[in-house]
């Protein structure tokens, strides 16, 4: 599949515009549906908007999908995801009308391993992260002037503010995250309503899923990102802050 830009009103407007137009966003459709945040994004940044997942589910990307049919879903390859991430991956590309884009690291794991030496995730997670998942992110932003996330607010208390739509000082862009409000119980609805896909590893024992080497099962009782770098003071990647 190919990935068509055309431009939007939102091409020409500056740093300082797009952020009120994110902010007025914010608090006009913090009440809105996840779809009607979704549309209000197609309708606003066309092609120069899209979704990134980390191959979790796909409900955001389902939901990106009816609003934008062939939306931009952006996927970071870190070199150390599970198998069943990438499958799901491939799975979202073949069934699902949008079009995956896999961003990779400047450096292979070999590669970082050579100049950093081995497990640097064990050792300096930020900086592993920083490398695998922020610059590539960052670099693989730069086509778009707004983006959505699957952050919920209930997921923990880095994210308990999360708006709904807000403004990215870091990169620059509005993002999106129209699932802020919703529970784990919302998301499994529309999953079993709407048949969409899930990473296999939510069945077994991992209610969130990063990198293999960051992720562990939760055990029962304990919070769902318990699993994420488990044994640090790290929770966040980088990604959100
Ligand atoms: Fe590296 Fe772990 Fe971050 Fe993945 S989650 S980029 S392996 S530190």
């Amino acid at each position: 599949m190919t990935t068509v830009r055309t431009g939007t009103d939102t091409d020409t407007d500056t740093d300082a515009q797009l952020k009120e137009l994110a902010e007025q966003a914010g608090r006009d459709l913090e009440d809105a549906s996840a779809q009607e945040i979704l549309q209000w994004a197609a309708d606003t940044f066309g092609r120069r908007f899209c979704v990134t997942s980390s191959m979790e589910d796909a409900v955001v990307a389902h939901l990106a999908s009816r609003a934008l049919p062939g939306v931009d879903v952006v996927f970071l390859d870190t070199g150390y995801h599970f198998p069943e991430t990438i499958g799901t991956r491939d799975a979202v590309e073949a069934v699902m009308d949008v079009n995956v884009i896999t961003l990779t690291p400047r450096q292979t794991v070999a590669e970082q391993d050579a100049e950093y030496g081995p497990k640097l995730h064990d050792r300096n997670p930020d900086l592993c992260c920083a490398l695998r998942k922020v610059a590539p992110l960052e670099q693989g932003l730069t086509a778009y002037r707004a983006w959505a996330t699957g952050l919920r607010r209930d997921e923990s208390p880095t994210r308990a503010n999360t708006p709904v739509v807000g403004w990215d000082a870091k990169r620059r862009k509005v993002k999106v995250s129209p699932i802020a409000r919703w529970t784990q119980d919302d998301v499994d609805a529309y999953v079993s309503e709407h048949g969409v896909l899930t990473n296999p590893l939510l069945m077994d024992g991992y209610p969130s899923v990063g990198c293999a080497p960051c992720t562990r099962r939760v055990l029962e009782g304990e919070d769902a990102r318990a699993g994420r770098w488990a044994g640090s003071a790290k929770t966040e990647c980088g990604l959100h802050g």
